[in-house]
């Protein structure tokens, strides 16, 4: 009996540490969240750029209002709602075991618990949340779960740069 738990623990810990592995090495394929975003849509130096009380963890991407927003890579969506900064945001985690997050959307059309499909709509561009006096943009960021929380954050623009190559 305990050897039998032992083997499945073993077994656990090899899929998890592989999976993380795989999330750490790899990242997942993705494409531009943002309909028909080009390279000058977004800041180079978005990344990191300083905001009050803290580093901008994330890109934004600028659009007209409405654009439609899709899903970057496949992935289960975990939330959606109304937060203060984000205003209406979708969080989704992929099967590389990253969280991608798209926030100031004007419209969500996906639902919590939801498998959306690489290219599904999940929203439409807006400007909610600490957006309300910015030109129209969705944030987007991509962190990963097995790292602490200070490197937790990918920086999303030379992997945003590298559809365009
Ligand atoms: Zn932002």
């Amino acid at each position: 009996m305990f050897k039998k738990l032992l083997i499945i623990f073993l077994v656990l810990i090899s899929i998890i540490t592989g999976v993380s592995a795989y999330s750490v090495y790899q990242g997942d394929d993705i494409i531009m969240p943002v309909v028909g975003a080009k390279r000058t849509s977004y800041d180079q130096n978005s990344f990191g750029a300083p905001r009050v009380g803290h580093l901008h963890k994330g890109v934004d991407i600028f659009a007209k209002k409405g654009t439609p927003i899709r899903s970057a890579t496949n992935g289960l969506v975990i939330f959606t709602g109304v937060l203060s900064l984000g205003g209406n945001v979708v969080l989704v985690v992929s099967p590389g075991l990253r969280f991608y997050y798209y926030a100031h959307l004007d419209s969500i059309k996906t639902n919590k618990l939801k498998w959306v499909g690489q290219s599904d709509i999940i929203g439409t561009v807006g400007k909610t949340g600490n957006a309300r006096f910015t030109p129209s943009h969705l944030h987007f960021s991509i962190s990963r779960i097995y790292f602490p929380f200070n490197r937790r954050f990918v920086d999303p623009v030379p992997v945003l740069n590298s559809l365009f190559d």
